[in-house]
């Protein structure tokens, strides 16, 4: 894309894009800062100051003259005939249509009762009164199904909110992947449970100081290639990562004094992710547009994901990993081996909340609530019937009992504030993680051998050239037919997760 040849309204286009882009860069400086350091007397200044950039953002986002040079570069030649500058245009469009189609009272009731509702959701699940919250859960289905109407371009209303997350992704599509995943991963689990040894975890009780488990998440961080001068890694009460700005990828993570496991694969969950926002082609001439963006939900869960669980939980990391957390935890694991700790870290039991499960079971947790969020938006489920369709579904997914709402449908946060069509991109994820890994292994067949002397750069190089070059040029089933040859199928995780579990449980 030589920058000579670019047309003029295409140039605008991007001035106005990046300054739209920097302001959102503001707001994501200042929400890390209040989830980090930010003293607590600053809070009312602070949600005036993320008020007054919301707006700025909204009044860039749909701007007249956005419109206007969108329009022009539509109708340009030389636009259409550039394959990048017109992927650009078209997720220029898709942004542009999504902020204008809806009502500002819309926005602004979703956002009002959204906050309210999820005060209600705290306390109704502190006290485990689903009736308590069964009125604002009511009120925020009625306002979704509204801003689906807003956005739907016809078919299953459900469809217009998946897309906000995971664009051109269809709830027929899902199921058609999640359907036989589903039946497969009851049978895995039911097998593992009746026919199993459970591995010895007690060395995952180790107990290990919070600053020693800081400097092993370092090494494994800057391992991984994850670029600190660029990046910072801080302490949260919820981990998350934060691409701010080009240049600047922040992460968080939390620590316990037993299950440093936990804070390790939190880093590298996030760590995954921030290799992607280091990864993306956020330059100067790029930066602010869809080029230099994630392609969807799905598609960044996958990158935290491979690291997390298909690199974290390899024996051969574990061959690299285990005499470093030996350096950091003054020997605390030296009667362990890489196999020991490998065994460890895949156990899966079925549990009833999903942010606690194992990578076994984690999908059947988010498969339920797919069902029953788009039940709930086809008028097929009503919110008073929720409860007892959800311990209808544990007891048949996993095979447990429900004892109270608390610890089954009010249990998380999502659907108090609107969140509908967001839990299958956590799913999506780990098919797409499975699929690039297949695919990794075949272009680079001693990639995992590498992990054991610390190398981790090809995996990383093939991630960069692969899915992170790209930005938003393809959507995610396009990026996945192209890096792995064929379209998104549930084989791939299956093979992932009996490759993993059933020896960590003697079977086979
Ligand atoms: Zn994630």
């Amino acid at each position: 894309m030589p920058q000579t040849s670019l047309p003029d309204h295409y140039t605008q286009l991007r001035t106005l894009k990046r300054e739209a882009a920097t302001i959102s860069s503001i707001g994501a400086l200042v929400s890390w800062d209040q989830e980090t350091y930010m003293p607590a007397g600053a809070a009312e200044a602070r949600s005036e100051q993320l008020g007054l950039l919301a707006r700025l953002e909204h009044e860039r986002s749909t701007d007249p003259r956005l419109g206007e040079l969108i329009g022009a570069c539509e109708s340009d030649a030389s636009v259409k005939g550039d394959e990048r500058l017109n992927a650009s245009v078209r997720e220029m469009r898709r942004d542009y249509d999504i902020a204008t189609k809806l009502p500002s009272e819309l926005v602004e009731e979703l956002a009002r009762v959204g906050s309210q509702a999820q005060e209600a959701w705290k306390s109704a699940r502190a006290g485990n009164d689903y009736n308590a919250f069964k009125p604002w859960l009511e009120k925020m289905v009625g306002l979704s199904r509204r801003k689906a109407e807003c956005l739907s371009t016809g078919g299953e209303l459900y469809n217009a909110l998946l897309d906000l997350y995971e664009p051109g992704a269809t709830a027929d599509e899902i199921e058609r992947v999640f359907t036989p995943l589903r039946e497969r991963l009851s049978a895995f689990i039911q097998d593992i449970a009746t026919n199993g040894t459970p591995p010895d975890t007690s060395m995952l009780d180790t107990k290990v100081p919070e600053a020693q488990q800081h400097a092993f998440g370092l090494r494994v961080l800057g391992a991984m290639g994850f670029d600190l001068k660029t990046g910072r890694l801080d302490v949260t009460t919820h981990p998350f990562c934060s691409g701010v700005a080009p240049g600047d990828t922040r992460l968080t993570t939390r620590y316990r004094d037993e299950r440093f496991t936990d804070a390790l694969y939190g880093t590298m969950h996030e760590g995954g992710h921030g290799l992607y926002e280091q990864g993306l082609p956020k330059t100067p001439d790029l930066f602010g547009t869809p080029l230099a963006d994630s392609v969807s939900l799905g598609i960044h869960e996958s990158q935290s994901r491979m690291w997390e669980n298909l690199v974290g939980r390899s024996e051969s990391f574990w061959t690299w990993a285990l005499p470093v957390a030996n350096e950091c935890f003054d020997n605390a694991l030296r009667d362990q081996t890489p196999a020991s700790m490998t065994r460890a870290v895949n156990t899966s039991k079925p549990t009833l909340i999903r942010v606690e499960a194992d990578e076994g079971t984690y999908n059947l947790h988010v498969m339920l609530r797919f069902e029953l969020e788009r039940a709930m938006m086809k008028g097929d489920l009503s919110v008073a019937d929720l409860p007892g369709a959800w311990n209808d579904r544990m007891k048949s997914l996993l095979g447990l009992d429900v004892p109270d709402d608390a610890r089954g449908c009010l249990q998380d946060v999502h659907w108090s504030f609107g969140l509908m069509g967001y839990f299958p991109t956590y799913t999506l994820g780990n098919l797409y993680a499975a699929q690039f890994w297949e695919a990794i292994k075949r272009d680079l067949p001693d990639v995992e051998s590498g992990f054991a002397r610390g190398e981790f750069a090809p995996l990383l190089e093939w991630l960069r050239t692969n899915i992170h070059a790209h930005g938003r040029q393809y959507q995610a089933s396009e990026l996945c037919e192209r890096a792995t040859g064929a379209p998104l199928s549930a084989d791939p995780l299956m093979r992932h997760l009996e490759s993993r579990i059933r020896p960590a449980y003697a079977l086979d």
